[in-house]
């Protein structure tokens, strides 16, 4: 393929990057977008292998291979992942831009058949491999830890070593000064220990940087962590002087940006302080009351649970974590569907850190073909719920949680949560008295217009269908 052909095809996968991009911000458009994303890659992927950059066939039959293996591994991890263990799939997918990136500036670093025209562009392409090998090492240690989090094999609760800001500053400039005796030292061909040093330094800042925030911030770290692969990826374009790539980290690295402030929006939370870490507690225990300290629930049964949503005229559904825990979006749809046909006006509220990853709650619905004009966002709906006859919160915990209005030192204080109680009737589907991802006791479980309905959502949501068909 010639380089002009090449050059085409990697106009032609921005584009259709762009528009990949711009198909996602929409549900009704996403499917399109995620098609344009995949005859994007294959286009970038069909140029690269076949431009002027691959020659050989022993560096075809590499790529064969090693495409076949990664392909295969994929594969078989995308038909195996349950819902629920997605945010974690993504965090380690994450972790390998990061190590992609760290090799690659290695393997460039030692590769002497680069040639420079200009002692400047030696030097920048220096700094460049640097910059790359360090935001890979960050990339690839945070989300290792962050996958840990997610997947609960790591506690929640924040790290907070003494002095920590201090050692982040510290760690910094020791790095900006490494950068320096680095391409020194690269001058007269060295330069390797100031690499190794910083990439151990870089490793260790990736940890303790992940390590340091709490539970209740989680969100914002993955879509941190999505960002910084990005730029990973874009570093790593940089050292192979690849356009596409650059272009396409770039792209992620930004939209990773920008959707870590509007999670830190959604969490009223300063992005600064969600990096400083030490928000949150550790995930599965009462952090603020214990559930005797707030009087008695009460309890409801299947067929009251029927007859009140019969009753009603306006329904509300809160989705939240425990909803893919159960899988129960189907039967969400059906009994909303069900509803529809009586005529009661049926809506979907969605906080945007319900679940576990950005977008969780739209996924699941999308897959049970709930229609998307009735779904909306929290700052949509949060003032309607004085005329909602009955809502339905669906293993959703932390987000429909008042102390995060009323109690200042709650861990999720100041946290927008769904105002549910302030409708007639709120019905809460969880199997037990646990608390949520944040470990905080929920005072709305003991409100008076509050009715436990105890069991697995999707058990409990298949029995209420049965009663109001
Ligand atoms: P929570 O984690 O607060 O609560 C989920 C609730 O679901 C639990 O209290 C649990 O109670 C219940 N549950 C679990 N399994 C089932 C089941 N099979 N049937 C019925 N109920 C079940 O979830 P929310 O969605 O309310 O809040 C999300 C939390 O996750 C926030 O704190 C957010 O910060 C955090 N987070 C969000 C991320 C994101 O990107 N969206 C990423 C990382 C963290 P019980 O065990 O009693 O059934």
């Amino acid at each position: 393929m010639s380089e002009g052909l090449v050059t085409a095809s990697y106009i032609g996968a921005t584009i259709l990057f762009i528009l990949t991009l711009g198909g996602l911000s929409n549900q009704e458009t996403a499917r399109r977008g995620n098609i344009y994303g995949i005859i994007g890659m294959t286009l970038a992927i069909v140029a690269t292998v076949f431009g002027p950059e691959v020659s050989g066939t022993m560096s075809y039959i590499l790529i064969a291979v090693m495409m076949g293996v990664g392909g295969a591994v994929g594969f078989t991890l995308a038909r195996k992942v349950e819902m629920t263990q997605m945010p974690e799939l993504v965090a380690i997918l994450h972790s390998l831009v990061g190590l992609a990136a760290v090799l690659v500036g290695y393997v460039n670093f030692m590769d002497e058949t680069i040639s420079f025209a200009t002692h400047a562009e030696k030097v920048i392409h220096e700094v460049e491999i640097y910059i790359g090998i360090l935001i890979g090492a960050i990339t690839f240690s945070g989300s290792i830890i962050a996958f840990g989090k997610l997947s609960g094999k790591i506690g929640g609760n924040p790290l907070l070593l003494p002095a920590r800001h201090f050692l982040n500053l510290g760690l910094l400039i020791a790095t900006i000064w490494l950068c320096t005796v680095f391409v020194h030292q690269a001058e007269t061909g060295g330069g390797t220990l100031p690499l190794l040093i910083m990439t151990l330094i870089a490793l260790a800042f990736g940890v303790h940087m992940v390590m340091a925030i709490g539970g209740a911030d989680m969100p914002v770290v993955v879509s941190m962590l999505n960002s910084y692969s990005g730029w990973a990826a874009s570093a790593t374009g940089f050292m192979l002087s690849n356009d596409l790539l650059i272009v396409v980290g770039a792209l992620v690295g930004s939209s990773g940006a920008i959707l870590s402030y509007i999670m830190c929006r959604a969490m009223n939370r300063n992005f600064i302080s969600v990096i400083a870490g030490g928000f949150g507690t550790t995930s599965g225990t009462a952090a603020s009351g214990s559930a005797e300290d707030q009087g008695e629930v009460v309890a409801i049964e299947t067929h009251d649970v029927a007859e009140l949503l019969l009753d009603a005229k306006e329904v509300m559904i809160i989705p939240g974590y425990g909803m893919a825990v159960a899988q129960a979006q189907h039967t969400v749809h059906e009994i909303t569907q069900t509803l529809r046909d009586k005529k009661i006006n049926v809506r979907f509220g969605i906080h945007p850190v319900a679940g576990r990853m950005p977008g969780h709650m739209n996924v699941l619905l999308a897959e049970a073909k709930v229609p998307y004009d009735i779904v909306y966002e929290m700052d949509e709906i949060n003032d309607d719920f004085p005329d909602i006859d009955v809502s339905i919160i669906i293993g959703a915990n932390d987000i429909v949680n008042p102390s995060a209005l009323d109690d200042p030192n709650s861990p999720i204080a100041g946290m927008p949560v769904m105002e549910c109680w302030k409708g007639k009737t709120t019905i809460v589907l969880k199997r037990g008295m646990a608390t949520g991802y944040a470990g905080v006791q929920n005072p709305l479980f003991f409100k008076e217009n509050t009715r436990m309905y105890f069991g697995d959502a999707k058990e409990s949501l298949d029995a209420v269908l049965k009663e109001i068909l």
